[in-house]
């Protein structure tokens, strides 16, 4: 699933071709992935020009030149690339933008992304906790004094932290080397000190890298990410930590798959659990 440096990514390589630009004409092919239902998306959308692109957490905003704005939310295996007018139109194609001289297209096979109507309220902010990347030490700790959860359920909750996904959960706890099982209530102002510092290098670091590409996820020119070579534990179940060659472990956590080193995560390191 895309997650906060896959949205950027596909931001990042979507912007110079669509901010200015005017949409010439909408063709919905799926309007049930609208939200809300009602929503006459080609009305409100064509002939008006993008002023903006941004990513809020895993959401792709847009703002439109009459200060409306609308989000695309990747789901699992959604992409939004830019093509030319002549590319055949594949299967699971919901939408596309014809501005003047290319398309925005938004593929979904699994339908688990969108399209929400925004209106004015165009921040697209509603319910999504701060970003990561700009998240101060106290902000986190407040977060997580707040909850009995895992801590890695907790870093999963869009509604305490925007942006992060399984991938670089898993990463991050690995990096600050605390166990995902661990009570977030519980941290230590020092774990939680080396727990952001780790969600900020793993994040820029993937940033840098344009991505993980497990399986669906491409940016915005088609482009593959490289980062699922650096992994240290997401899916590398049974193969040898990275840092001290113990077999990394997989267990399920709230239906998700989450990876660990049991030397390098050790609960008993902390006494958090
Ligand atoms: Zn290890």
């Amino acid at each position: 699933m895309p997650e906060l440096p896959e949205v950027e990514t596909v931001v990042c390589t979507l912007r110079p071709h669509v901010v200015g630009e005017k949409i010439k004409s909408v063709q919905l092919l799926r309007p049930d992935i609208v939200v809300p239902s009602e929503t006459d998306l080609a009305a409100h959308l064509t002939g008006r020009s993008i002023t903006a692109i941004h990513r809020r957490g895993k959401r792709i905003v847009f703002t439109l030149d009459n200060a409306n704005g609308f989000y695309i939310h990747l789901g699992m295996t959604g992409r939004l690339t830019i093509e030319t007018r002549d590319s055949p139109v594949t299967r699971h194609t919901h939408l596309i933008l014809n501005l003047a001289g290319a398309q925005i297209r938004f593929t979904d096979p699994r339908r688990f992304g969108g399209i929400w109507w925004l209106g004015t309220r165009c921040t697209g902010d509603d319910r999504m906790g701060p970003e990561p990347l700009t998240l101060k030490p106290a902000q986190l700790a407040a977060a997580l004094a707040k909850t009995r959860r895992a801590v890695k359920s907790a870093l999963l909750d869009q509604t305490l932290i925007a942006g992060l996904g399984n991938i670089y959960v898993d990463e991050a706890l690995f990096g600050a080397q605390i166990h995902p099982l661990a009570r977030s209530d519980r941290l230590k102002a020092a774990q939680v000190g080396a727990l952001l510092r780790a969600i900020k290098r793993v994040l820029r670091k993937a940033i840098n890298h344009r991505g993980s590409t497990l399986r669906d996820y491409r940016d915005a020119a088609g482009n593959s990410g490289s980062f699922q070579d650096l992994h240290r534990v997401y899916d590398r179940k049974g193969q040898p930590c990275r840092v001290c060659r113990t077999a990394i472990e997989r267990i399920v956590l709230g239906g998700r798959s989450t990876h660990f080193c049991p030397k390098c995560q050790r609960p008993s390191a902390h006494k958090a659990l």
